[in-house]
């Protein structure tokens, strides 16, 4: 799926949400967040670039807000089934391919050049590197994944 695809739904999300942030972001989903996010500034933000709200405030609604999904549970999990079966996402293909610290898409980024930002078991060991041209994090498919990867298989969605 690329950015192109129309049916490509784009999030921003309350600030309540953190943790099913990152999940989403693993699943390779364009999600916004951040302090600002609240209220009408969410509002805001949702309408300026056609996201789909996701948010746990029960108010919101009385601020007429652009079209929203409400999260039912407090629980990540319960909260990530909801959004994946809602907006029937796919998430095979994009997995690991975003930032899960400020939401941008990773690039790869070959082994030479990374020997001085990874820790030497890590240059030794991988061989697969990808990085943040935002923030500049390196990521490789390392033994978090593995577990991320074991999670979502929990959720039911893997
Ligand atoms: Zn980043």
């Amino acid at each position: 799926m690329t950015e192109a695809d129309a049916k490509m739904v784009k999030f921003a999300a309350d600030r309540m949400l953190g943790r099913l942030v990152k999940w989403l972001r693993v699943l390779g989903q364009d999600v916004i967040y951040g302090p600002h996010l609240t209220g009408y500034g969410l509002i805001r933000a949702a309408r300026l670039e056609r996201r789909l709200i996701l948010t746990r405030d029960r108010r919101l609604k009385q601020k007429q807000p652009p079209e929203f999904l409400f999260i039912e549970s407090d629980h990540y999990r319960e909260q990530l089934r909801q959004v994946i079966q809602h907006c029937q996402l796919s998430v095979a293909q994009s997995l690991f391919t975003r930032c899960v610290e400020c939401n941008s898409v990773l690039q790869p980024r070959p082994k030479p050049t990374v020997e001085k930002v990874v820790p030497p078991y890590v240059f030794s060991t991988q061989e697969k590197f990808s990085w943040c041209p935002i923030c500049q994090r390196v990521y490789w498919p390392a033994t978090h994944h593995q577990k991320m990867v074991e999670e979502l298989k929990k959720i039911g969605v893997g």
